[in-house]
């Protein structure tokens, strides 16, 4: 038999390892996804504290003595029942805090992951192991096919953006120390406005570029969504290049049937997901409340639209809604959410995996009123948990919600426009339209499977 073709993903994140964000879960995701396809997968992600103090036993496949000022090496374990390999470069990782903390040097610690990424492509591991293919997720990656190009390899590289508004900009005073050329830096190469952007490099280096669903792919070819970067976008989809993949999600991690963190429930009986709503009420310290309750599991960010959900809660409180929120971001949103906390508003500040299980188990309703979001995944957890979404069109929330049928989608993003939606989402409560709907969005197909058969074909294709 062929032996398996090979995928190294390169990312700074990796669900159950390390998550602030829908990034991780995908990179978990996708090496299980892969393998029936016949792609092998590892998964390169940076040694933080946190991973390496949850590290069993490991093998170390690489080393080196200076990797940008220290000495590092790769090691390959599995925590949690997930192989991954860990990039363990002190200097650059053993610090606290989380994966972003800044210390005004992300650009040289995400070049790093990129450059060993690269060596890793070009000479294999002390394993022998080689990819076929490189797959560079956002711009900590986004290096890594440019190193790859300077190098003169010829392995293939797919980079895909997870969120265009995350474009790891630093100064070209940089360059030489990141062993990036100088004679590269120029608009249709490294430069981006005076400046590197390590994304832009991994757009115009890479061998191909995916984002996360296809009306967001469609949507960062205008200067609304494109954050600078829609030209580039244009060039690689007139030539063929840029493919929109809708994400997956692990059902096995989120099944409603079973799931560690919340009471059993499934479209043939919902008895569980009642007690669940009752319990996260009593959680949240909410009163009982006839009318939906609603969800909000986010960061709580512009892109999120949360001052927008500030202005459209008090008529959906009005008509009889609750709403129950976790997140953590802005200041200036976290304590006007918990200024809003009632009986029929229960807000907690913080990450919290667990709870974000049993709110989506519990809601009725998950809000999603994003200004733009490449594929999201909250909207997805609300589908299989019967919380029926409510979501603004854009990106992936219109990919994947169907207004009517499986929740409720609002043409207008604006404060307007998600109370507007929240009032359709009040009438419907409690009808056996409603119930329907439930019962059609627990059923929607939303495993990984076409979307790794695509991945698996556009690896393919390169080959
Ligand atoms: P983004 O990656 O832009 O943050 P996504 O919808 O793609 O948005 O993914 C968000 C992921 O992070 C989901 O898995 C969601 O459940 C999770 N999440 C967001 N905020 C929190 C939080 N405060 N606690 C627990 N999980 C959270």
């Amino acid at each position: 038999m062929a032996r398996k073709r090979r995928v190294l993903s390169v990312a700074s994140e990796c669900a159950p390892l390390i998550k602030t964000g829908g990034l991780a879960d995908v990179v978990g995701a996708l090496p299980a996804a892969l393998a029936p396809l016949g792609w092998h997968s590892r998964v390169l992600l940076p040694a933080y504290p946190s991973v390496i103090g949850r590290m069993p036993r490991s093998r170390r496949l690489w080393r080196t003595d200076d990797l940008f000022g220290g000495p590092a090496a790769v090691r390959a374990t599995t925590i949690d029942d997930f192989p991954v390999m860990l990039l363990d470069a002190p200097h650059l990782f053993d610090r606290p805090g989380g994966p972003y903390e800044s210390h005004g040097d992300e650009h040289l610690r995400f070049a790093a992951l990129s450059w060993v990424a690269s060596r890793i492509a070009i000479e294999g591991m002390s394993d022998r192991w080689r990819p076929d293919v490189v797959h560079a997720h956002d711009w900590q990656a986004g290096l890594t096919p440019s190193y790859l190009k300077y190098a003169g390899s010829t392995v293939p590289t797919v980079m895909t953006i997870h969120n265009i508004a995350f474009q790891g900009i630093f100064g070209p005073d940089q360059l030489s120390r990141l062993l990036l050329p100088e004679w590269d830096f120029h608009p249709d190469a490294l430069e981006y406005y005076g400046n590197v952007s390590a994304l832009k490099a991994g757009m115009m280096h890479a061998s191909r570029v995916t984002t996360v669903s296809p009306t967001y792919a469609a949507e960062l070819t205008t200067p609304e969504f494109g954050f600078g970067l829609d030209g580039v976008v244009r060039m690689r989809a007139e030539r063929g290049e840029m493919h929109g993949i809708l994400n997956g999600i692990d059902t096995g991690i989120w099944d409603p049937a079973n799931d560690p963190f919340t009471v059993p429930f499934s479209p043939a009986s919902l008895e569980g997901k009642a007690l669940a709503r009752a319990e996260l009420l009593e959680e949240f310290g909410l009163a009982p409340h006839q009318g939906p309750l609603a969800v909000v599991i986010t960061r709580l960010t512009h892109q999120k639209g949360i001052d927008m959900l500030l202005e459209a809660l008090p008529s959906f409180l009005d008509a009889g809604g609750a709403v129950a929120i976790l997140g953590s971001g802005e200041p200036d949103y976290e304590e006007a959410l918990l200024n809003m906390r009632s009986a029929s508003v229960g807000v907690k500040i913080g990450y919290d995996e667990a709870l974000s299980h049993r709110l989506y188990a519990g809601g009725d309703l998950v809000l999603v009123p994003s200004r733009f979001e490449p594929c999201g995944l909250t909207q997805m957890y609300g589908l299989r948990y019967g919380a029926l979404p409510v979501v603004a069109a854009t990106g992936g929330l219109r990919d994947t919600v169907d207004d009517g049928v499986t929740g409720f989608v609002f043409d207008d993003i604006s404060s307007a426009g998600l109370a507007d939606a929240l009032a359709r989402a009040v009438a419907a409560h409690g009808t056996p339209a409603f119930d329907e709907m439930r019962l059609r969005a627990m059923g929607q197909r939303l495993d990984w499977g076409s979307s790794a058969a695509a991945y698996a074909e556009l690896f393919s294709s390169l080959l």
